[in-house]
């Protein structure tokens, strides 16, 4: 993985000396929200940013937001692409903003009597929880802390807030760090060492007096440190503020969290300038987040905390533990806040149509909005949400199918305690501490107290929990490690219950009674004590920490839907996801069918909504039971006598597979694939002289004889070799068994009354011819069959698409197939020249490089398989426009390639059983976007 200061030169060199500075493309760098004016609008996330679009929507509600500007993500795209310099208009249009918001506030920058005192945030198109830079208090300077001590007549807030912005931008614009993951922060080092000079226990209770000389005292590190003195000039603290929340689009967390999230580099994000307003003045004030719903099990409920006398960071930060936002109500002093804000949280749905997590301020009473967007929810919010809103007319039908996160579907799936080892485990007294239920599920696993130990042992394949006593946004890598994640302080909207509802990661935070002591790597909680690598178990839906292991149980989607050992009208669950589906079924336009080749896969994937078989690969059947013996014996065979011998002891095994799939299915399609991979997969290696031994007993031959036809079949490139319907064409005989079985079993299984569609699908076809030589056996067996068994069945014969031949040539394949299936595994491999069984040892390298963003094998490489794939449809559909065009590589369950698949105009994509949701959700929104 490449870091991002790796990326950062090597982008920015490249293009400055490819275009010259001239200005941003539209020329407008500052869009102002205020009461006077407001140039932005909610639909402008783009240009402005998830934050100042929403700002200026907020503003324009009449919503109480405290006036200033928005500098736009363009200015950011051309910071990089101009070696990180401004555009040549940015400080005259900067100091015309500035003007601007001083006769909007009616304080001014830098003005001892009056100052302006602006926050400086970052805000990309899609919001990014924690992973960019903010800075508060700006404008302070020693001259401005006197003023606004004698404006507040509140001299400790005044130097406590002078102390925070100078920590901030010591930090973020400054770069006073801590050195390494163990090591404390460096400005909280200061502060403790004062603490203790002074007998300090709290922050709060450094006086007037100890804030001055901690202010001293951080300027003196940060001199240290950087040998610069700290900006007391306001515009110059402004112009390092923009500096750094650009900068910060490039840090290694912003970076992975894109990587993760697939949100492009070049959107950039905007920079939000805001006039400020403070919740630490006194009692009278408070800072809080909130929801509109719970982002966790998406129940309407106002859901939220706060803090009386405190900002912002220290609500998200998780230092202090706050209250929940039903308390606010009985605050004698900031009880009436909470009813406007309670008449926002309704005024908010209405207008944004989806849930908000807002962050709010009380100053002196009254409430001021600092920020909205959609809520990030876990996947059981997301599909109550979606059922709830869009039945109380709050959220279009539309905008729930498109603000889901299809991948995230997977969390409906993911286990839960077992029931009785559960309660088996708080009956024998090892529940040891309860948090904040903050993301949903069991999470059992090595308990371990940094993000780097998480990573090491999720390398192994271990199971962890991470437990910290809160976590930061360097946390990041190690929080996508683990099963789930343990906090010992801060609240739901902390950063630890943030990313995890976000993740979809298991989640208990702010469990007080457990501590964690990082130099001995320790936990404890009354009279137990972990070490690193013990068991641990969390509940985040009870926020239940437990000590030891748990067995986990199937989700009470698979419980109702695979093993039937829960009614539906008894999950709720299993409702909520039911009405989605059914809503992304009336929107989407490709079918939905599975890959599988067992009867209870089958079973599975149609209870998930699969429409039919994409795939039924029927080498898999090849190793069920002892038939593998019949399978080695044909491939022993030294003749056509012998092999057909084989064969025939294998038809009945193959019939009886194909009549079991045929009942599953119930009448839906079945494509299926005849022999593919190459024979060699059938034998031991030669590294398995055992096995070849075994085998030559089993068959009765010598092991001299195994090893021979095993050196005959070895290949240099298996993947290019004697496989597919190469098969077929040496040996007939083999698709004749085949199609026979096939067709034997549909005759049979219509007997019984259920209907049957085989779809035989021939197997790497780059030649028109190869596929006639096969479809004539097909045809002829079907014949046979039908005269034999006295029934007539429907089925068709088609091919797969999977080498490049085979899509350039779709023209003349089409004149033969009755479908296409777009085989992109190997489509992949053989477009890219690259095989996926040898890729591991370079394509991380290809990635952090940016030769490829995505995993080609993952998500279809649009630009170049895709272009195969466009061919093979144009063409396909010029010799027979009515050609039905599946896929039913991987990617046909990856939501970005099920887009693509509906661009393109597939008529269905096949994945495997347990992505059929998601797939059915990525399809809607391709479906939706088309209509956009
Ligand atoms: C493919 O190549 O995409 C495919 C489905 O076939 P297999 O993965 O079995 O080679
Ligand atoms: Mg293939």
């Amino acid at each position: 993985m490449a870091t991002a200061t790796a990326r950062k030169p090597a982008k920015a060199a490249a293009k400055t000396n490819s275009r010259p500075a001239t200005s941003v493309k539209g020329g407008k760098i500052t869009y102002f929200f205020g009461k006077s004016k407001c140039d932005g609008k909610g639909d402008m996330k783009g240009l402005l940013g998830g934050k100042g679009a929403n700002l200026a929507a907020m503003t324009r509600i009449g919503l109480p937001v405290p006036p200033g500007f928005t500098i736009t993500t363009e200015v950011c795209t051309y910071y990089y692409d101009n070696g990180k310099r401004f555009p040549p208009n940015m400080a005259g249009d900067l100091a015309k903003a500035v003007v601007w918001l001083e006769k909007e506030t009616g304080k001014k920058f830098g003005d001892p009597k009056n100052p302006l005192l602006v926050s400086v945030r970052s805000g990309s198109r899609d919001s990014m929880p924690g992973m960019m830079d903010t800075i508060l208090n700006l404008g302070l300077n020693d001259a401005t802390t006197d003023g606004l001590k004698a404006a507040t007549n509140n001299g400790r807030f005044a130097w406590d807030s002078y102390r925070r912005f100078v920590q901030m931008y010591g930090d973020v614009v400054m770069g006073v760090q801590k050195r390494h993951e163990n090591e404390h922060e460096p400005f909280d080092e200061v502060m403790d060492e004062l603490k203790r000079e002074v007998s300090a226990l709290q922050d709060t209770d450094l006086n007037e007096g100890d804030l001055k000389e901690l202010v001293r005292r951080y300027k003196a590190l940060i001199k240290e440190r950087t040998g610069k003195e700290f900006p007391a000039d306001p515009v110059k603290q402004l112009e390092g503020a923009i500096g750094a929340v650009f900068g910060s689009w490039m840090n290694e967390r912003a970076v992975l969290y894109r990587q993760k999230y697939r949100i492009p580099d070049d959107w950039g994000t905007a920079v939000n300038v805001q006039s400020m307003v403070f919740g630490n003045m006194g009692d009278d004030c408070a800072t809080g987040v909130a929801f509109t719903r719970d982002p966790a099990t998406g129940a309407n409920v106002f859901y939220g905390e706060y803090l009386v006398n405190a900002q912002g960071e220290d609500v998200v930060a998780g230092v202090r533990t706050p209250n929940k936002i039903s308390e606010m109500a009985k605050d004698p002093i900031i009880g009436p806040a909470f009813r406007e804000l309670e008449r926002v949280r309704k005024t908010l749905e209405k207008n944004f149509g989806d849930v908000q997590d807002f962050e709010f301020t009380i100053e002196k009473k009254k409430l001021f909005m600092l920020q909205t967007r959609n809520g990030k929810r876990t996947a059981l919010a997301y599909v109550k949400i979606a059922h709830d809103m869009v039945k109380e007319k709050l959220m279009t039908p539309e905008h729930a199918i498109r603000s889901g996160d299809p991948e995230a579907l997977n969390q409906l799936l993911q286990p839960i305690f077992d029931r009785d080892a559960y309660a088996a485990a708080k009956k024998e007294g090892r529940l040891m501490a309860t948090g904040l239920p903050a993301g949903p599920g069991a999470a059992s696993g090595a308990v371990v107290f940094t993000a780097s130990k998480a990573e090491e042992l999720a390398a192994k394949g271990q199971h962890v929990v991470l437990a910290r006593i809160e976590t930061s946004p360097e946390d990041l890598r190690g929080m996508i490690a683990s099963d789930g994640i343990l906090t010992c302080r801060g609240g739901v909207s902390s950063h630890a219950a943030l990313v995890a509802r976000q993740m979809g990661k298991v989640c208990v935070a702010g469990a007080g009674e457990i501590h964690i002591d990082y130099h001995t790597g320790k936990l404890t909680c009354g009279g137990i004590t972990l070490k690193e690598g013990d068991p641990i178990s969390i509940n985040g839906s009870t926020g239940e920490v437990i000590n030891g292991a748990i067995a986990t149980a199937d989700s009470e989607l698979k419980q109702v839907l695979v093993g039937k050992t829960l009614k539906p009208a008894d999950s709720p669950v299993f409702q909520y996801y039911n009405s989605l589906m059914k809503l992304a079924d009336k929107y989407r336009k490709l079918g939905i069918r599975t890959n599988a080749d067992q009867p209870d896969q089958v079973t599975n994937a149609v209870a998930f909504g699969a429409e039919g078989i994409g795939l039924c690969r029927t080498e898999h059947m090849f190793f069920e039971g002892d038939r593998i013996i019949a399978v080695r014996q044909m491939i022993l065979a030294d003749n056509e006598v012998d092999r057909k011998g084989a064969l025939a002891l294998l038809l009945p095994h193959q019939q009886k597979d194909f009549e079991g799939i045929f009942r599953a299915l119930n009448g839906l399609p079945a494509c299926i694939r005849l022999l593919d991979p190459p024979l060699h997969e059938f034998l031991p290696q030669h590294d398995n002289e055992k096995g070849q031994k075994e085998v030559a007993t089993q068959l009765k031959t010598t092991v001299e004889k195994v090893m021979q036809r095993v050196n005959e079949l070895h290949e240099f490139n298996p993947m290019l070799g004697f496989r597919g319907c190469r098969l077929g064409i040496k040996f007939p005989e083999i698709s004749e068994m085949q199609a026979r079985a096939i067709f034997q079993a549909a005759a049979a299984v219509l007997k019984e009354g259920i209907k049957v569609k085989p779809e035989i699908m021939i197997p790497l076809v780059g030649f028109k011819k190869e596929l006639d030589l096969q479809v004539e056996i097909v045809h002829r067996v079907a014949g046979e069959v039908m005269k034999e068994t006295g029934k007539k069945f429907p089925y068709s014969v088609g091919t797969m698409i999977e080498v490049p031949r085979g899509a350039l040539t779709a023209d003349e394949i089409a004149e033969t197939a009755e479908f296409f299936s777009f085989g992109t595994n190997d489509l992949t491999q053989t477009c890219l020249g690259m095989s996926r069984d040898d890729s591991g040892s370079f394509l991380p390298s290809y990635q952090s490089s940016e030769i490829i963003k995505t995993n080609p094998f993952a998500s279809i490489d649009t630009t170049g398989v895709g272009q195969l794939m466009k061919i093979g449809v144009e063409k396909g559909r010029k010799t027979n426009p009515d050609l039905k065009i599946g896929i039913c590589g991987e990617h046909g369950g990856d939501p970005s390639s099920v887009v693509f698949c509906h661009t393109i105009g597939l008529n269905y994509v096949s994945c495997s059983p347990f992505r059929v949701p998601i797939a059915r959700l990525a399809a809607a929104q391709a479906a939706l976007k088309d209509a956009k």
